[in-house]
């Protein structure tokens, strides 16, 4: 293998990875705000049901009052009712607290609706805060594990960083500007194997000129058709390479 070969080779195994590390790095923002959003769905959740539980609570309150009043007016008719003197009139207060006692059976159906209906709110409330606990309890743990790997993964980024620029420092500067187009431009594959004559970067077969050139190893060769620098790929060279992950 040309030693310009097996560098070029070392620098792009350091540049995919330094590119798959970027794609992490720039998802740790989304993945926190992921985890704000889930605290804040809750507790927005949690906040729903106690407002519905309020306004259940100041409806039972005005059914209660309501009862109360009606209550009230029936004490002061049957006081009335014992003063009068008029067949007529007790009769027609003697009603009225009929009406009065009708209302009231209904009103306390209706209570009793609502403080059924306000058991079961009472219930989701409870299942709500519980998920709400356990979601704030997992948040911060979630964001060090994140904090972790932003601080792990910049400390990686940096090592390739820095052995990439010492393997570029080997290759030959147009080299490595070549090298460097191919691999930006070019789905970060700027040097490939030859295999049975076939280019793996563009998967297309090249003329016998490239596949002798690239055998012989004399000098850097390309693909004709995707322009991709080209090398005699054997096990051999998988080989070569590995050894400097
Ligand atoms: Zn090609």
């Amino acid at each position: 293998m040309l030693p310009e070969v097996e560098n070029l080779l070392v620098i792009q195994h350091r540049d995919q990875k330094i590119r798959s590390l970027d794609r992490e790095l720039a998802n740790l923002p989304r993945e926190e705000a992921e985890l704000r959003e889930r605290v804040e769905d809750d507790q927005a959740a949690v906040d729903q049901i106690k407002s519905e539980l309020q306004e259940l609570e100041v409806a039972m309150k005005n059914l209660e009052l309501d009862i109360e009043t009606r209550r009230d007016s029936i004490t002061k008719l049957k006081t009335q009712q014992y003063e009068t003197k008029k067949n007529d009139e007790f009769r027609a207060m003697g009603d009225e607290i009929e009406r009065y006692g009708k209302e009231i059976t209904s009103l306390e159906d209706d209570e009793l609706e609502l403080m059924e209906k306000a058991e079961e709110v009472k219930t989701r409330l409870k299942e709500a805060e519980a998920r709400l606990a356990e979601t704030t309890g997992d948040f911060e743990d979630e964001l060090s594990d994140l904090k972790e790997s932003k601080v792990n993964l910049e400390k990686e980024r940096a090592e390739l960083v820095e052995s990439r620029t010492k393997y570029s420092e080997k290759v030959d500067e147009d080299m490595l500007d070549v090298y460097d187009r191919l691999f930006n431009g070019k789905d970060g594959i700027g040097i490939v194997g030859l295999i049975d004559e076939v280019c793996q970067g563009c998967h297309m077969k090249v003329v016998k000129s490239t596949t002798v050139a690239v055998k012989m190893e004399k000098e850097i060769a390309y693909c004709e058709n995707c322009g991709r620098i080209l090398y005699w790929w054997t096990d051999e060279t998988d080989r070569v390479v590995a050894q400097y992950e």
